[in-house]
């Protein structure tokens, strides 16, 4: 029962940190500071906007997706974003509950999807947002003690080194920064989870390039954002990942297990 709260909290949590972080991936892209005394100001009048412009999800519904004052249309990404994150959050932590494994699956996919955000907007991985995941992974790894904390080396390791050695091999079509951003997930995921989302990502983008190239909306050599592709294979993993792993008889380690 304690359960409901909990997911039903977490949801709308994860719709207002959804529209805080879709600002921060548009501010970051438009090289804006993220925070300061810049207001929020409607994107096609600029007329500035009220808080209660601002509720996520409830304004875009009640103004029927336009601007108060001009009665612009309003983009579908903001309520499709906060829609994004509170789904997230709320299966993240019905999934995992109030623990560790709780708290790093919400934040890792919070993250995974603002840098899937820069990548599509800009076609670039920014480092710090990217080393952010990393940043997060480890304060919670010291939780679980040093073997915990080792997962966590060894996962960046894992997550930054298959993105390595593709870079390597394949001479670009990859960015460094897609190594970075796999290297702070691996030290939320560690070793094992790392390796499994590295996988889940590169299939899920493989069959999406694949088809998109079949139906022509893609070039063989137009560059795909891949960062999109690897946060999927990342939050399936936070989500799934023991149930997974559990084919090879492997047990993932704190705090997935
Ligand atoms: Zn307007």
């Amino acid at each position: 029962m304690e359960n409901i709260y909990l997911v039903s909290l977490g949801s709308v949590l994860g719709a207002i940190f959804g529209s805080f972080f879709n600002a921060i991936a548009i501010r970051t892209v438009e090289n804006r500071p993220w925070w300061g005394r810049e207001r929020s100001l409607c994107p096609i009048c600029d007329h500035e906007l009220s808080s209660l412009d601002l509720i996520p999800l409830v304004s875009w519904l009640a103004l029927k997706g336009r601007c108060r004052h001009c009665k612009g249309q309003i983009s579908l990404r903001y309520p499709l974003v906060e829609l994004l994150f509170a789904l997230w959050t709320g299966a993240a932590l019905a999934r995992w509950g109030a623990t560790f494994g709780g708290l790093g699956a919400v934040l890792g996919g919070w993250l995974m999807m603002l840098n899937a955000m820069t990548d599509l907007d800009s076609g670039y991985v920014y480092d710090k947002l990217a080393a952010t995941i990393g940043i997060v992974g480890i304060a919670i790894r010291f939780f679980g003690g040093l073997p915990a904390v080792l997962d966590g080396v060894y996962g960046a390791l894992a997550g930054g080194g298959v993105i390595a050695v593709i870079i390597v091999i394949s001479r670009g079509g990859m960015g460094w920064g897609d190594a970075t951003l796999m290297a702070g997930a691996g030290v939320l995921l560690g070793w094992k989870t790392a390796f499994l989302a590295s996988y889940l990502g590169f299939m899920i983008g493989g069959t999406v390039a694949l088809a998109m190239i079949a139906t022509k909306k893609a070039g063989r050599k137009d560059s795909v954002p891949l960062a999109p592709f690897l946060a999927a294979g990342v939050m399936i993993a936070l989500i799934w990942g023991p149930y997974i792993l559990d084919f090879w008889y492997y047990t993932p380690g704190w705090p997935w297990s």
